[in-house]
C-alpha cells in the first residue's frame, strides 16, 4: 500500500502495519470494556476451569484505560494463521512459532516507528494474550469484526483464523466506526459440530468441556466422559472454526516463509504417528523438537497424556506394546493412568472387532 507523506499519522500507521505483515488494523479510544460483565458473569458460573490467571487484574480489565498510564487509544490488529491448511491433529495456530513472540516483536517495532514518526518516545505497551486486556472486545470496537457464537471474533473478508494484539499508546488517535453488525444470523453450525457440546448458548463456551482447554490448560487428569469425544485431537481443535461458513469462504493460505508454518516434528504425519513419538520422548528430544512452540505450554507430560488420550481413540493392536510400556514403567502417575485408559479402549474395540 503505498501512503503519500502528507496522509494522516492514523493511515500511514496502518500502511506501516500492513508492511510489518498484519492483516487486519483498525483503531479504538481506550474505556470501559463492553464485554467486562459478560467476561465476569462467565468466571462466575466456573466456566474458566482451572485457569487462575484469569481473574487477575479485574479491575484494569474493564477499563482498558486503566492497564498503561495516560493510555487513550489502542492499535489493534489481526495476523492470519492459515485456515486454509488441512485440518489436523494440532490445531492450526499452535503448529509454528509462538505467536505471543512474533505478533509481540512486530507490535514492538510498529511502536518504535511511532516513536520516530511523532518525533519522541510515546507512553504505551503491546498485548497479545499477556495481561488484563479483551482484545476482542477492543478489536471489534476497532471494527476488525463481530463476535461468532462459536465465541472467536470473526472478520468479513478473513474468517477468524487470525491472532489479535493490541498496542495502547498515550496518543489520541482517530477512531476507526465500530463493527456493529451480526452477520451469524441463524446459523448454529458451530454449536451442532461441537464434538464435547463445549458451547452451551450462541457465545458462552464452558471451557471445561472445551477441547483446547482439556488438552491444553488443564493440567491433570482428562474427565473419563470427554475422552472418547477429543478424537484424534492432540493440542487444541480448530472444529467450530473449521465449520463456520465465514471460514470455508474467506480463510486464507499462510504466505510464504510465515512463521506459523508447520514445524518439521509435526510435518504431514497423521495423529497415531505424533502421538506415538510424543508419548515416547524425551526432556532433551522435546526441548529441540519444539524450541519456541507454542506447544511447550501444555508441557511434555501434558503432551503425553493426551497421546496416550488419542491412541486409545484411534490407535490399534501394534500400540499395545508401547502403551503397556508407559503403563508399566513411566513414573508419572498422569500419564501412566492414561495409558492404562487407552489400553483398555484399544482391548474393547479389538474384542468388538473379533465377535463372531
Ligand atoms: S474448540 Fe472444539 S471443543 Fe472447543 S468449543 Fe470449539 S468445537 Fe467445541
Ligand atoms: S458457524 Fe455460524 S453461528 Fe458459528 S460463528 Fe460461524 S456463522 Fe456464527
Amino acid at each position: 500500500m503505498s501512503v503519500d507523506a502528507g496522509s494522516s499519522l492514523e493511515a500511514r500507521t496502518k500502511a506501516q502495519a500492513f508492511g510489518l505483515g498484519f492483516d487486519l488494523v483498525g483503531i479504538c479510544a481506550l474505556g470501559p470494556a463492553e464485554t467486562a460483565d459478560a467476561f465476569d458473569e462467565w468466571l462466575a458460573r466456573g466456566y474458566g476451569g482451572t485457569m487462575a490467571y484469569l481473574p487477575r487484574g479485574r479491575e484494569k480489565r474493564r477499563d482498558s484505560r486503566l492497564p498503561v498510564s495516560g493510555a487513550v487509544a489502542a492499535i489493534v490488529v489481526a495476523m492470519n494463521y492459515g485456515g486454509r491448511e488441512p485440518a489436523g491433529s494440532v490445531a492450526r495456530y499452535a503448529r509454528g512459532e509462538d505467536y505471543h513472540d512474533v505478533v509481540l516483536g512486530k507490535l514492538t517495532e510498529l511502536h518504535r516507528w511511532l516513536d520516530a514518526e511523532v518525533g519522541r518516545p510515546l507512553a504505551g505497551k503491546a498485548y497479545v494474550d499477556t495481561g488484563p486486556i479483551l482484545e476482542r472486545d477492543l478489536a471489534r470496537r476497532a471494527g476488525l469484526g463481530w463476535f461468532g457464537k462459536n465465541t472467536n471474533l470473526i472478520n468479513p473478508s478473513l474468517g477468524s483464523f487470525f491472532f489479535l494484539g493490541a498496542l495502547l499508546l498515550e496518543i489520541e488517535l482517530a477512531a476507526d466506526a465500530p463493527f456493529e453488525a451480526d452477520r451469524c444470523g441463524s446459523c448454529t453450525r458451530c454449536l451442532d459440530a461441537c464434538p464435547t457440546e463445549a458451547l452451551v448458548a450462541p457465545r458462552v463456551l464452558d471451557a471445561t468441556r472445551c477441547i483446547s482447554y482439556l488438552t491444553i490448560e488443564l493440567k491433570g487428569e482428562i474427565p473419563r466422559e470427554l475422552r472418547g469425544p477429543i478424537g484424534d485431537l492432540i493440542y487444541g481443535c480448530d472444529i467450530c472454526q473449521d465449520v463456520c461458513p465465514w471460514n470455508e469462504r474467506f480463510a486464507r493460505e499462510l504466505p510464504e516463509g510465515s512463521p506459523y508454518t508447520a514445524r518439521e516434528a509435526l510435518g504431514s504425519r497423521d495423529a497415531r504417528a505424533i502421538a506415538r513419538e510424543l508419548i515416547a520422548m524425551s526432556d532433551d528430544e522435546f526441548g529441540a523438537a519444539f524450541a519456541a512452540s507454542p506447544m511447550k505450554r501444555a508441557k511434555l507430560r501434558g503432551l503425553k497424556r493426551n497421546a496416550a488420550v488419542v491412541l486409545g481413540n484411534v490407535g490399534a493392536a501394534e500400540d499395545v506394546e508401547l502403551l503397556a510400556h508407559v503403563r508399566d514403567e513411566v513414573s508419572d502417575e498422569l500419564v501412566r493412568e492414561h495409558a492404562a485408559w487407552a489400553l483398555e479402549r484399544i482391548r474393547v474395540r479389538q474384542a468388538a472387532r473379533e465377535r463372531p
